[in-house]
């Protein structure tokens, strides 16, 4: 492959994914070597002090750069950045708490708000909620899927340092109008974040949307293989990257390692596949789930009963393989399901590509007191589907019987 095919052409997200770490391979190897290395030998004093500098291309130290963390990096901006004219930055950290922590820590400062949607993953509403109070960062929520109170929230709070979204949110799959609240926060001149972890730029491109910065759990689809954590963060903004977020990710040091930037290169490169049998699964276990008698209500985005319906097929391409849902049973009807399940696996984590269940209010939700938890919609007997590329008969066959159980 000619290496500049992939910067003159445009190219679609399949083929960047495959293709984009070819970029960064100086070698005859066909993949991208692992750069497990701590730091970088310089020719002599005038070729670090030059590289330090920043006058010539090159790595120093890898918590300040490496070609493996560069390489993976930059092509989920490219696949972020799929129909922008210009390539956004990205850059890669060591966990997806990792993402949201350097994106907080480089917009907030102390006296101004972080304004969050409600429903949020766990951790990053106790980042917002706990540690971050503790270092003068306010966080102020509003209801995501009602634009009516982000403008409520953004006129009662001054200093706004950004409002966060997360759509679809885990676990309770609630939706937020990306552009009509991209129109709000930017008329009042505060940027957006958007955790794009559920829908992966495969289904969903909130830089088109207008979103001012995206971030991913990496840990989840990106990586699909569950064998590594991880996080990376994607903004069309030079300045704000190369002055905001930059500086905190080599500061604090939440940087991924080589090994790990490599096997999410190597999983990242099967996306799209996986991407287009987690949505056939998905329809179809969303569809078995909500004819079966045992159940009180699935929430998946691609159900024509799914509250917002219409904004899904509006700002996503297709539904995804994660869904939650709630069984007549309860809390008890819940246990006994995931207690059963045999082909499924009880546990956190979603994405793979194997199906994967749990129970948010015991597990990824536990440190959420129950008052935020009812607030974020999560009740005790809400239980958690991702659902994986296995055969899709399998998978029903697997719940039908943990159901019957
Ligand atoms: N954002 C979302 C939507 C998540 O589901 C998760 C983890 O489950 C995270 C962020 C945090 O990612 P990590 O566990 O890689 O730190």
């Amino acid at each position: 492959m000619h290496k500049d095919i992939l910067n003159r052409r445009k190219m679609g997200l399949g083929t960047l994914a495959i293709h984009m770490t070819d970029l960064h391979n100086e070698t005859h190897a066909h993949a991208l070597p692992i750069y497990q290395t701590s730091t970088y030998v310089f020719d002599g004093v005038e070729h670090g002090q030059s590289l330090w500098r920043g006058e010539q291309p090159g790595h120093i130290y890898s918590r300040l750069g490496n070609p493996n963390t560069q390489a993976t990096a930059d092509a989920i901006a490219a696949l972020e950045g799929v129909g922008l004219s210009e390539r956004p930055l990205g850059l890669l950290t060591g966990s997806g708490m990792a993402a949201v922590s350097t994106v907080a820590l480089g917009l907030a400062r102390v006296g101004e708000t972080i304004l969050s949607q409600r429903a949020l993953y766990g951790a990053s509403h106790t980042l917002f909620h706990q540690h971050l109070n503790a270092y003068g960062i306010q966080h102020a929520t509003f209801d995501g899927h009602d634009l009516d109170d982000l403008e409520a929230a953004l006129e009662r709070h001054d200093s706004i340092s950004m409002v966060y979204i997360e759509s679809p949110a885990n676990p309770t799959m609630k939706l937020t109008d990306v552009c009509g609240a991209v129109k709000l926060a930017h008329g009042a001149g505060i940027p957006v974040v958007m955790d794009n972890t559920f829908a992966t730029p495969y289904l969903q491109q909130p830089l088109k949307m207008g979103v001012d910065v995206v971030l991913h759990s990496t840990t989840k689809y990106l990586t699909g293989h569950g064998t590594v954590v991880g996080g990376a963060v994607v903004t069309p903004h030079e300045d704000l990257f190369r002055d905001k977020l930059m500086p905190v990710l080599k500061t604090f040091g939440a940087v991924a390692g080589p090994m790990d930037a490599w096997l999410t290169s190597i999983g990242m490169k099967t996306l799209h596949v996986r991407m287009a049998r987690h949505c056939e699964n998905g329809m179809a276990v969303a569809r078995f789930l909500e004819a079966h008698p045992a159940i009180e209500k699935v929430y998946y985005p691609g159900l024509e009963s799914f509250e917002q319906y219409d904004l899904a097929r509006t700002q996503m391409s297709d539904f995804g393989g994660m869904m939650s849902f709630e069984l007549k049973g309860g809390y008890e009807a819940g246990a006994a399901l995931m207690d059963n399940v045999q082909l499924a696996t009880l546990a956190v984590s979603l994405g793979t590509v194997d199906t994967l269940i749990q129970h948010p209010a015991s597990m990824t939700h536990f440190k959420n007191p129950p008052a935020v938890r009812a607030e974020m919609g999560i009740s005790d007997g809400l239980v958690r589907l991702s659902v994986g590329i296995e055969d899709v008969d399998d998978i029903i066959a697997d719940l039908e019987q943990a159901l019957d159980a």
